[in-house]
């Protein structure tokens, strides 16, 4: 169950109050999708990753927090423009905006992160061309974490590269998704994430730019028992994975 609590934050750049929703506690049912995005019920709770302060437009997850540069970032004309650009959610404003903050600090992988927070705002209100463009900014900013040796997963590399075939390819960016996707199934990856790369790769082929959720592929019990069962398949039905997942589940 989630539990929110409203709070008052004063905006540290210009000393306004404003009230905000804090998450004390949320669970997820079910599997993450392939960029990491949780599932319900943290799912619903983006509006509270972001504040943005009402008076001056300071957007940060903690706006009485203090960033490097923010304050002469927000002045500028490209975050001005960002802030109340009707191309976007009012929500993935916020987050693009705080992307903005990070990238100008060279903070490549929390820029990143945000530009995919954005996306996923701009998922829930079905603004397809909006979703895409912050992918695209996402995949740039996680590429530059990259070059400049910023980790944006936890695991090892090839988890990041999974991360960035998945935004390249929801972005219609295939034929870098598939290069990044080849590349990493060479580095001798984990094998569940190696899973998940080859499942990136039969959804590039088909140029499917639709959500993919981990629970199509991540069960290793599941792929035992496919391999018991000599079935070939990459992507399965809701129902056919139900029913593999119970017959797993039931062996053990
Ligand atoms: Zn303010």
């Amino acid at each position: 169950m989630t539990q929110i609590y409203k709070k008052e934050f004063k905006c540290t750049l210009c000393g306004n109050l404003s009230t905000h929703e804090v998450i004390i506690s949320t669970n997820t049912l079910g599997w993450p999708d392939l960029d990491t995005r949780p599932s319900e019920m943290a799912r619903s709770t983006m509006y509270a990753w972001i504040q943005r302060c009402p008076s001056c437009g300071y957007c940060a997850p903690d706006i009485s927090e203090e960033v490097a540069k923010a304050a002469k970032v927000i002045q500028g004309n490209v975050y001005r423009e960002q802030l109340e650009n009707p191309d976007y959610p009012k929500l993935a404003n916020s987050f693009l905006c705080w992307s903005l903050i990070q990238e100008i600090s060279e903070q490549f992988s929390d820029a990143g992160w945000a530009s995919v927070h954005a996306a996923w705002a701009c998922d829930d209100r079905d603004s397809v061309k909006s979703g895409k463009l912050c992918r695209m900014r996402a995949a740039h900013l996680f590429l530059r974490a990259r070059e400049k040796g910023q980790k944006f997963a936890k695991g090892v590399g090839t988890e990041e590269a999974l991360i960035l075939t998945d935004i390249l390819r929801r972005a219609d960016q295939f034929e870098e998704a598939l290069t990044i996707c080849e590349e990493a199934l060479t580095k001798g990856a984990d094998e569940n994430v190696k899973k998940l790369l080859e499942h990136e790769k039969t959804l590039i082929e088909e140029q499917d730019t639709s959500v993919a959720n981990q629970s199509t592929i991540l069960f290793a019990k599941v792929f035992q028992r496919m391999e018991e069962k000599g079935i070939k398949k990459k992507v399965f039905t809701k129902e056919e994975l139900h029913a593999l997942t119970k017959e797993s589940e039931d062996d053990s």
